[in-house]
């Protein structure tokens, strides 16, 4: 769907080359997370969003009823550093090239991490007050790769310390993540849920191999405080499955 979708386009473009302009100011069509440009409305927005009103495999889910697989176990190798963005929608950390997640025969590369609150899964419909998503790209098929974690209220994690002192306030702005270690927003167990979903933001590309630790971590409640004051609700309510299957690690 995506290919066809995408061929198409290059098809208009070549077709039409005074349309180049025309399609990229689509790509900028603005959105929120409230009111008319909100989740509801998020399928008009463009007609390239048009898979979060018409998609069928959307995220996120609320997780239950999963079933218990002989899915592969994950593993990653991720480096420290990068820099921190403040997009407008979210914090997102961007990383230097070649951190790796592997999960039985495929290989994914880390492309950026960014934070939702509350979480955008669900579990048993009980939210928690953060989720972090690690981005990845498979490098031959162009699949996404992504790994949520929860985050909730307990001791202090120094990595996301480090991150959550320099949040830049103002959308636009960078800063460093240079003393950053990905790696330490990591649950001990790397249990998770697996399925299969969108991005879950326009244009909800139907494009991602879902991955949810069932074991959330410990961050410092006034570090979440730094990120609910910049962003209090960014998070797209779930979605239906769809007769989709939730696997379980264990
Ligand atoms: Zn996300």
């Amino acid at each position: 769907m995506e290919r066809r979708d995408f061929i198409r386009g290059l098809a208009l473009l070549a077709a039409c080359p005074l349309c180049v302009k025309t399609a990229y100011a689509a790509e900028s069509v603005h959105w929120s997370y409230n009111g008319e440009e909100g989740p509801d409305h998020w399928g008009t927005l463009g007609k390239e969003n048009s898979a979060c009103s018409a998609g069928a495999q959307q995220s996120p889910v609320d997780i239950k009823g999963a079933i218990r697989a002989d899915i592969p176990d994950l593993s990653v190798e991720w480096k420290k550093g990068g820099t921190i963005v403040n997009n407008g929608h979210t914090i997102q950390i961007k990383v230097p090239a070649g951190s790796m997640l592997r999960r039985g025969e495929k290989t994914y590369e880390l492309v950026q991490y960014h934070f939702h609150a509350p979480s955008e899964h669900l579990v048993e419909g009980k939210h928690f007050p953060m989720e972090v998503h690690f981005v990845h790209k498979h490098a031959e098929t162009g699949m996404l790769g992504v790994l949520g974690v929860f985050l909730v209220p307990g001791a202090v994690n120094r990595d996301f310390s480090t991150l959550a002192a320099a949040f830049p306030g103002k959308a636009g702005e960078e800063a460093s993540a240079e003393a950053a270690d990905p790696s330490g927003l990591l649950p001990s167990s790397l249990r998770y849920w697996a399925y299969e979903g969108s991005l879950t933001t326009p244009p909800c590309s139907e494009i991602v191999d879902w991955m949810v630790a069932m074991d959330p971590i410990e961050v410092d409640a006034a570090d979440i405080g730094k990120f609910t004051a910049l962003y209090s609700m960014n998070a797209r309510p779930a979605l239906i499955t769809n007769r989709r299957y939730i696997l379980s690690s264990s």
